[in-house]
């Protein structure tokens, strides 16, 4: 159990709705258990403006709740994606830096590279006979 005692940074981001479940579902309990901690939110929602918010970590959090599934990673590395799709994702992942999502890619592209050879062997031969073919005529 987190018995962490609730600081802003928590109540904002409880505001913002981008804690875990379980981490939303004790600052509910301990907001049921303290008025004073319900003043304290009052306060912060009137407060926040949007400052907190744009944080690279709200950032971070936000898109984290919109990680890529492996299809949609998948289509990404294809370019099969629509582009407004792919940009979100491009950002995602490599301004954002999600983890997760990068993780996953790399899997996803080592996949890939495995089973690229064999395509790759086949372009070559292609190449190497057009090449021998036009030596033919010099
Ligand atoms: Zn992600």
């Amino acid at each position: 159990m987190d018995n962490r005692p609730i600081d802003v940074e928590t109540l904002k981001d409880y505001l913002a709705e981008t804690l875990p479940p379980e981490a939303m579902a004790r600052v509910e309990k301990a907001l049921r258990d303290s008025s004073e901690l319900r003043a304290q939110l009052e306060d912060v929602r009137q407060n926040r403006g949007d400052a907190g918010l744009h944080s690279l970590g709200a950032i971070w959090k936000r898109s984290r709740l919109t990680c890529a599934t492996r299809q949609e990673l998948g289509s990404f590395l294809l370019e099969a994606l629509d582009p407004d799709h792919a940009d979100y994702l491009k950002f995602h992942i490599e301004v954002i830096a999600c983890p997760f999502c990068q993780a996953n890619l790399a899997d996803l592209q080592h996949k890939a590279e495995r089973a690229a050879p064999a395509a790759k062997t086949r372009q070559k031969r292609i190449y190497d006979s057009s090449r021998g073919l036009l030596s033919g005529e010099g």
